[in-house]
């Protein structure tokens, strides 16, 4: 069993009672006592000796990261005396430490031999293990900061070939998901943070997070990990969208960020390494900014499959991986579900099929990626098109690509938007998102809509854009953001799971993400 511990830095005695009771609440299994700045001896036995969880006893040396500046004798005699008073609870010196001392400490208390690296992985990563078994200890413990998403596969082979009940962590943002993948693995424990300002080390997660974001009491070694791969990662929503999709239909299943940085060789070498993994069960991928097209280049090397829209559009948001046996290696396929969402947003609102569209005449503002994918669906459906962009040639472009697949692919000045007679306009630029709300792709001009035009925007952060709220005023109907959002993450849903996706959770997550501070991005 793979405990959840919170660390707490202990102050004074009431205030870590407060936190441990804290902790205990949110669903902590385990307490690590970091002392490193007290020295009050019969204070922290009576945290010891009241504790009704499981505790950790540490007093770190600053060289691995601890406050204090005590020597190693000091500190030795000092957990050796608090440990003396609840020796059930274990006691974590660093190996530095242990192989250094004097003589070996006094302690009846089960021991976690650690080693702790902040720089990056250590160079002597496979003897430090060796010299750890080599010591009577209870657990291994190994972090380090991860240099790139790769490096937690390191930890988690550690956790594998364990000797002993081992913790092996990655720090950093790149390491998050040795933390949360931490209980699939078996470790004997992961750390979670009380709250974003109480971690005690870089990339921690909350234990809010761990439990109800990161589904940290759903998680098994059988558990299916899939993830949103981008950079930056941190702050999608697709987490929080597609856990709380896997909890309502009871499907064994894990969403987590995974940062690679940009460039073909990060997310080839991401690919690579994270695909084949034995054990990690990677089945499918959400892409993001800035790899949507790298998925596509990578996946047409191997010779994967990838639909032909996704081809055609250049980018590939959603990859399937088929991990099934009885194929050699796990089967990949590439697909883009944005190209569906704007379409079904669309036709959904109108009441048409998709290749009703053919009646219609849209303004796609915005030539960039969602832009260009908007284009391509609408071409497709036989739509005419008027492409305005800030960038005269990039709209010309796009149109010269587009232009008679199926539909007619002209562009207009941006500038001439209020005059444009399209039944339906589409916004993809970025004008309108957070922080600059107060912008809208009309300009300074209103426009003169009816009952009869629709207007998207794919903006969703605010939900209520101003192009929205002028295009509502003129009277038209609108979709707002958050629709294709949760459509393409729908679509995606279904095709790792075969279930049908739980529309209403997805919305309503995005929905409490969104509305009370409006500050995601
Ligand atoms: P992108 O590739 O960077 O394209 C940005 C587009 O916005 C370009 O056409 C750019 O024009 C235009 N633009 C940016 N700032 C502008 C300004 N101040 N004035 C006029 N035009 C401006 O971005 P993207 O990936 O397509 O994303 C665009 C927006 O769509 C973002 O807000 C994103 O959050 C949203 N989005 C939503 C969803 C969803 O599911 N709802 C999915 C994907 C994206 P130039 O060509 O002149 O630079």
């Amino acid at each position: 069993m793979t405990r959840l511990c919170v660390p707490i830095f202990v102050t004074d005695f009431a205030r870590a009672k407060r936190e441990i009771a804290t902790a205990i609440e949110a669903g902590a299994e385990m307490i690590e006592l970091r002392i490193d700045e007290v020295i009050d001896v019969p204070m922290l036995q009576g945290l010891l000796q009241e504790a009704s969880l499981p505790i950790i006893l540490t007093c770190r040396s600053d060289r691995e990261g601890g406050r204090g500046h005590r020597s190693d004798a000091d500190r030795i005699a000092l957990v050796e005396e608090v440990a003396a008073s609840n020796p059930e609870a274990y006691v974590d010196l660093e190996l530095g430490t242990l192989e250094s001392a004097a003589s070996p400490p006094v302690l009846s208390n089960p021991l976690i031999v650690s080693t702790h690296d902040f720089q990056g992985r250590p160079e002597r990563l496979n003897n430090l293990l060796i010299e750890m078994n080599g010591r009577p200890a209870s657990v291994n413990k190994v972090v380090w900061t991860a240099r790139s998403i790769r490096d937690n596969l390191e930890a988690f082979e550690i956790l594998q070939s364990r000797q002993r009940p081992t913790i092996a962590l990655c720090m950093g943002e790149h390491g998050m998901i040795s933390r949360i993948l931490a209980k699939k693995f078996g470790a004997f424990l992961t750390f979670a943070s009380l709250d974003s300002d109480r971690a005690t080390a870089p990339g921690q997660v909350t234990i809010d997070q761990m439990k109800s974001l990161y589904r940290g009491d759903a998680v098994g070694a059988a558990t299916r990990i899939y993830g949103v791969v981008g950079s930056p990662v941190a702050h999608s929503m697709s987490p929080a969208i597609h856990n709380a999709s896997f909890e309502e239909t009871r499907f064994d299943g894990l969403y987590v960020p995974l940062l690679v940085n940009a460039g073909y060789e990060s997310f080839k070498a991401f690919m690579e390494s994270m695909v084949l993994f034995e054990g990690l069960d990677l089945c499918g991928l959400s892409v993001t900014i800035p790899h949507k097209e790298n998925a596509l280049r990578y996946l047409t090397e191997k010779s994967a499959e990838a639909d032909d829209l996704s081809r055609r559009i250049g980018a590939v948001n959603t990859i399937v991986i088929d991990r099934r046996l009885g194929h050699s290696a796990p089967r990949l396929r590439g697909l883009n579900t944005d190209y569906g969402a704007i379409l079904d947003s669309i036709t959904t609102t109108l009441k048409i099929e998709r290749n009703g569209l053919a009646e219609y005449r849209v303004a796609v503002i915005g030539a960039g990626g969602t832009g260009r994918t908007a284009v391509a669906a609408l071409a497709a459906c036989g739509a005419t098109v008027v492409i305005y962009n800030r960038t005269r040639e990039r709209a010309d472009a796009l149109a010269a690509e587009f232009n008679g697949h199926t539909g007619h692919v002209v562009v207009a000045p941006l500038e001439k938007l209020c005059d444009s007679c399209c039944q339906v306009y589409v916004n993809t630029t970025s004008i309108g998102m957070h922080p600059k709300i107060d912008a809208s792709a009309f300009g300074d001009r209103r426009p003169r809509h009816g009952a009869d035009v629709v207007v998207m925007d794919a903006v969703y952060n605010p939900i209520q854009t101003q192009f929205l709220r002028e295009a509502e005023t003129a009277g038209a109907r609108t979709i707002n953001g958050l629709e294709m959002f949760v459509r393409q993450a729908a679509a995606q849903f279904e095709l790792w799971t075969g279930l049908p996706a739980p529309l209403k959770v997805m919305r309503d997550v995005v929905e409490a993400r969104l509305r009370p501070s409006g500050e995601h991005t």
